[in-house]
Order: structure tokens, then sequence, then C-alpha cells
């Protein structure tokens, strides 16, 4: 198992954490190992690496680094962020009960609500983790698993990641923190007393729209019974994008830090324009939790939402103006991404379920880039029309 071995500050971990030096060539990058299997001298005598499922090296170092930048023990790598979800919930027995975000990701109220519930007989609750008393009204004598995400999709709420964690910790729950929206740059949910991180490491961690992964941390007893369940379910990451991910990994700390700094000129932008209804960014002290963003992260991220007048049809006119921005679904990543969640993230939502999450036909959710802020905001401002 990858562990973690390093204690130094997150941008020097970003760049060195699980990277040694290839013993046999001096390679200061993790070469790509796309060997399938490692041959052994005697039977089940092998390096440590036996068969390219159970583990691989270039996955390792990978998974090596995550685990440090999160302030994990152990880390864990899959073939997309719903491979990472589907996993983590061979954890539970048939007929669990999860209590999760009400405005959960799209993909995994699909795999909760579609596949789960059906397959495996578990019962979800949704609840405003901003509203801590409604959040531990949801949990029942018989919940298993805590599932959060902070931010949100696509409203980003922040939870209060400390609070929840000491629900779960107190009644002896697992609990899950879904950080795609934050990277570890901003926050790190296991220091906050979480049992389990988990990242689609399609976005920030990648960083570039262009690999498609996911990723979990979190203590060596837990993520042991992680580890199992994927080697019986199969769903790990392949070598190059393990190494694409490790290369990500090292401009995370910059990359973070431009989204953060253009995210809030542009929600300033977009909060001081009369076109616009309502900006939605943790950033902005008119944030409901603005308070507990300022508390908990170190940055309030690259994603901002915004509600336009006339619903669906106003959005969309102000989406298929966009250039700079490019009009496609997914988010941290260094091209600007624009994108309508009730079309995309919340598109098999019923109108009801819509509603409870906070999520309305006129939003638009930007995912902000690397691009100059005002060239950013020269598009938004000729969308806007
Ligand atoms: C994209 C995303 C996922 C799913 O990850 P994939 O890599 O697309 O499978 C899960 N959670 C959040 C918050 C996401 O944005």
């Amino acid at each position: 198992m990858p562990e973690r071995t390093r204690k130094d500050r997150p941008a020097t971990l970003a760049v060195h954490a699980g990277v040694k030096p290839d013993p046999r060539t001096g390679a200061v990058m993790t070469p790509i190992y796309a060997s399938s299997t490692f041959a052994q001298t005697s039977p089940g005598v092998h390096t440590g690496y036996e068969y390219a499922r159970t583990g691989n090296p270039t996955r390792a170092a990978f998974e090596a680094a995550v685990a440090e930048l999160e302030g994990g023990v152990a880390g864990f790598a899959f073939a997309s962020g719903l491979a990472a979800q589907a996993t983590l919930l061979e954890l539970l027995d048939q007929g669990s009960r999860i209590t999760a975000v009400d405005d959960l990701y799209g993909g995994s109220w699909r795999l909760f609500e579609r596949v789960r519930k059906r397959s495996a007989g578990h019962i979800v609750t949704y609840a405003d983790p901003t509203n801590l008393d409604a959040f531990e009204a949801a949990i029942g004598p018989k919940t298993n698993m805590i599932w959060v995400e902070s931010p949100t999709n696509p409203s980003l709420k922040v939870a209060d990641l400390a609070a929840i964690a000491a629900i779960g910790k107190a009644r002896g729950i697992l609990t899950v923190a879904d950080s795609t929206f934050a990277s570890p740059m901003i926050q790190r949910p296991l220091e906050l007393g979480f049992d389990i991180v988990l990242h689609s490491a399609t976005k920030y961690l990648n960083g570039h729209s262009d690999v498609t992964g996911g990723a979990v941390a979190g203590s060596r007893a837990l993520l042991q019974r992680v580890d199992l369940m994927r080697r019986y379910l199969g769903g790990v990451m392949d070598p190059q994008a393990a190494y694409d991910l490790a290369r990500g990994l090292k401009t995370l700390t910059v990359r973070v830090a431009c989204h953060n700094r253009s995210a809030e000129v542009v929600a300033r932008f977009l909060d001081n324009d009369p076109r616009v209804v309502r900006v939605f960014y943790p950033g902005l002290a008119s944030h409901p939790d603005h308070d507990v963003a300022r508390a908990q992260m170190t940055g309030f991220g690259g994603m901002v939402t915004f509600e336009v007048a006339d619903g669906l049809a106003g959005a969309s006119r102000v989406f298929d103006r966009l250039g700079v921005i490019r009009r496609a679904t997914s988010l941290g990543c260094v091209n600007s991404l624009a994108s309508l969640p009730v079309l995309t993230s919340h598109y098999n939502y019923s109108d009801d379920d819509l509603a409870r999450a906070g999520v309305t036909a006129g939003m638009l959710r930007v995912s902000v880039g690397l691009e100059d802020e005002a060239d950013l905001i020269a598009d938004l401002d000729q969308a806007l029309g």
C-alpha cells in the first residue's frame, strides 16, 4: 500500500509527494510502467508488484501523492470519480442507509437512486448540509454512511465539515467527503475528521480536461477494505492516466491560486451587474456560508454559479453567446467552461428534487480557467447582451 512519508507543506508536497528518483535509471519523474504483469523469482516471490489490477508502480506514485496531499495514510486511484464512488459504496452491506447532501453531484445521485437503490437496497436520505440540525435529524439509528460534498454543485453551499465529521464520529458512522470542487489545496477533510476524502481526479487534480480518473484517501485500516473491493471490482486507473495525473498535481498549487483569484474577480463582476439575478460564490460576503468557507478553506475555489432572468430560455441565450468560455460540462481545468446544471449534472432530477436542491433553470455554472480575467469578463459582458 502506498505510504505517506513526508511532512512538507502543501506546495512542496504537490511537487514531491509520491515521487522518488527511479532506482534503476535515476529518472526524476516516475515512468509509465505499462506492464500488466510482473516477474516472480519463485512462486509468489515478487517485488511487491504482481498483476496490474492489484498494483502498478506509476499508479502507486500518484496514489501516494494524493494520500500525502490530503493528509491521509493511504490513497487509491480509480478509472473515474464514479468508479471510486461505486467502490466506496461496497464498504456497505446490502440495505444500508446513507444520509447525503441535497444538491449532490448528479452522477452520484444517479448511482444512489438509479443503481444501488435497486441492486443493493440502500436507502438514501438527502438533507441540507448547511443546516446542521436538519442534517443531523436526517440521520437515523440505522444510518451507516454520511456522504457530503463541499462546496456543492451547483449552488456552492459550504458545509461545516468539522461539525459533520463530529456527528459521524459520535454515532460511529462512516463519513465520506467529496472534495472535488475544492482540491486539497483549499481544504483537507481528513484533517477535519472525515474518514474518507474522494475526488473526481478528472477535475482539479488533473486540471487539463484530458484525463478521466478518481482518487480517495483515508486511514490505512479503512482503505485496506477499499483496496480489497477495488481488486474484486476492477475499476482501477490505468498507468497513462496515473502518469498524467501525477504531472497535473505538480502544478496544482499555482493553478488553484489562479483559479481562486480569477473566480473572485468574475464573481464580483457578475454580482455588480444588474442583468444578473443572483450570484453563488462562497467568497462573496453575501453568500450564506461565507463565514464557514473563510474558516475552513484557504481559498474560495474556481467555481461561480449565477442566475439570469427568464429561466432556461434566458440562461440558454447567455450560454449560446459565450466564446472564450467553452460551452462544455466538467470543471477544474485550464480552460473556462460553462454549463447549465438543469441540462447537465442535474438532467434527470424531477422538478421537486430540483427545487429541494435549490437548482433553477436560469442557472449557469462557470468553472473559471486560467485565461486572462479581463477576457473572461469581456466574454461574460457580451454574452449577457
Ligand atoms: C465529476 C464529478 C464526479 C464524478 O467524477 P467522474 O470522474 O466524472 O466519474 C463526482 N463528484 C463531483 C463533485 C464531480 O464534479
